[in-house]
Formats: C-alpha cells, sequence, structure tokens
C-alpha cells in the first residue's frame, strides 16, 4: 500500500517566531520534522531493567532545540509534531509546503547491529532519478501533493506530477548544498558520515529544498547520550543552525562528496522500515 491512509486529526503546529512578520520582510522559514511518534516508535534501544529507549523521543529533544536556535537566529520555525504523537508523512509535507518553508529538515536517528562500523551523523537528500521513484509520485498525487503549490498551480493530475517532477530537479542542487553544510558542520560536534542519497516519502513529498538527518545511532552510548544530554544536544543543535545560514547565505562547503544508494546498503536495519517510507 502507499502513503494514502486513514485521515486522522489534523497535528498542532508550535510556531515559533522571533517578531511579527509582514509580506515585506518575508522571514527565512524553516519546518523541523522530528521523525515518528505515537505508536511509531522508530528505532528502540532495549536497555536491561529500564524503560526502552525510543527514536521518536530522541527525534523530538533535537528537533526543539534545532527550532529553539533557528528562532534566536531570527528565522520562522515550524514544527511538524512538539508531543508524543502519530503524524503522516503526508501531513508533515503539506504543512510545508502549505507554510512554503524555505528548506524542510526531517529528523531521525539511524541504527545498526554493527557497533564497529556505527557512530555518527549522515544527511541524506532525496535520489529520485529511479524508475520507482516515478511510480511512487503517481502514489503521492492523492495524498502528499493535496493543497501543495503544485495542485493549486495546475488543477489538473497529470500536469501536476510534471510540474512535481520540475520542482524536484530544480530542488536537487540547493538540497545538496544544504546537506554538505550541515555535514561540513557537523564535524564539530559529532562524527562525519556524509551526505548520502536515497528514496525517502518524506523527502519526496516536499516541494522546496529538503533533507533527512539521521543524527547519531542508538545502538551506541555516546550517540545516544550525545542527544540525551542537554549540552551536547544544543551543541550539535547550533551546528545544524549554523548550516542553515551557510546555505541561506550561500557559504556552502565547495567540496562535497556524495554518495548514492548503490553505494551503500541499509541491510543493518534491525526493523523493517514502516511501509510509507523507504
Ligand atoms: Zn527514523
Amino acid at each position: 500500500m502507499g502513503i494514502i491512509r486513514k485521515h486522522t486529526s489534523f497535528f498542532s503546529i508550535l510556531l515559533l517566531s522571533a517578531g511579527a512578520a509582514s509580506a515585506a520582510d518575508r522571514k527565512f522559514t524553516v519546518v523541523i520534522d522530528p521523525g515518528h511518534g505515537g505508536p511509531d516508535t522508530g528505532a528502540i534501544h532495549k536497555q536491561v531493567g529500564d524503560v526502552n529507549l525510543t527514536e521518536k523521543h530522541f527525534t523530538l529533544l533535537l528537533g526543539k532545540d534545532l527550532a529553539r536556535e533557528l528562532v534566536i537566529r531570527g528565522h520562522k520555525v515550524a514544527l511538524t509534531r512538539t508531543d508524543d504523537r502519530e503524524v503522516l508523512l503526508s501531513d508533515r509535507t503539506a504543512l510545508a509546503n502549505k507554510m512554503r518553508a524555505d528548506v524542510f529538515i526531517s529528523i531521525h536517528m539511524n541504527s545498526s547491529s554493527d557497533t564497529v562500523r556505527s557512530g555518527g551523523v549522515e544527511t541524506f537528500i532525496l535520489n529520485h532519478a529511479t524508475d520507482d521513484t516515478s511510480k511512487r509520485l503517481a502514489d503521492l498525487e492523492n495524498a502528499v501533493l493535496k493543497g501543495s503549490q503544485v495542485n493549486v498551480a495546475s488543477g489538473s493530475n497529470h500536469v501536476s506530477l510534471i510540474m512535481k517532477d520540475l520542482i524536484l530537479d530544480s530542488n536537487l542542487t540547493p538540497s545538496k548544498e544544504l546537506a554538505c553544510s550541515v555535514q561540513a558542520r557537523i564535524k564539530h560536534a559529532a562524527t562525519d558520515r556524509g551526505v548520502k542519497q536515497a528514496l525517502f516519502y518524506v523527502l519526496l513529498g516536499t516541494d522546496m529544498p529538503s533533507i533527512l538527518i539521521e543524527s547519531g545511532f542508538m545502538n551506541l552510548k555516546e550517540d545516544r547520550d550525545r542527544i540525551l544530554y542537554r549540552q551536547s544536544r544544543m551543541t550539535l543543535a547550533a551546528e545544524i543552525a549554523a548550516a542553515v545560514d551557510d546555505y541561506r547565505l550561500k557559504r556552502t562547503p565547495k567540496k562535497c562528496r556524495i554518495r548514492s544508494e548503490k553505494q551503500f546498503i541499509r541491510k543493518e536495519e534491525p526493523t523493517p522500515r514502516p511501509k510509507d517510507r523507504i
């Protein structure tokens, strides 16, 4: 099945802003998407004799700190969730499209059974140059694109698919620049695992430059602690926020190698990804 699921009540949005914005001085707008929520826990770290730690908790912690850092920098910020609730992928991207956000940042945590080769932060951009993607674009048409700029502009499903493809193409380079900026800054706070390309539904649904940050490994104490301890979490959030400004001010790194999904395998994931995310 695709991502079309029974519509749930719309999520609450935390809208943070350093001040009232007028049309004349539109603020740089960032939508932050803390991954998972509610019954969708994401990756789980089982602790002996203690409660399990869940990815959804980590993504929310970092997402809120990142929001705060960006607001301090004068930007307009919205979070797709501010508490432990399920939010459809289509609602996450619809929020970003409706707000006409400048960038969309989805936050997740990695997990691996290979403790030797895991550790650190990596940023993904969408690889949409595959046949699979084209097929999934059609699935998205009735869900994710609902209410987006594409449908409003075209009014036709066929035309809107073509439009969507063009939007994805035009967003590829800025998405790379944003991802490369994030990883260049990450070096100061964590191990840099580089920029990678993969097919993520949540990135497919957005109309603006979008990235997905895997902000550490649930199976590694060092990575968990970086998020659980306020000081190191705020440092990480501050570096990501600084990277957003690097991107905004076109100070993106000149050299940045991007690995495609063919060059790495996500086989180490302990649990299969939800049907609505690849
Ligand atoms: Zn995740």
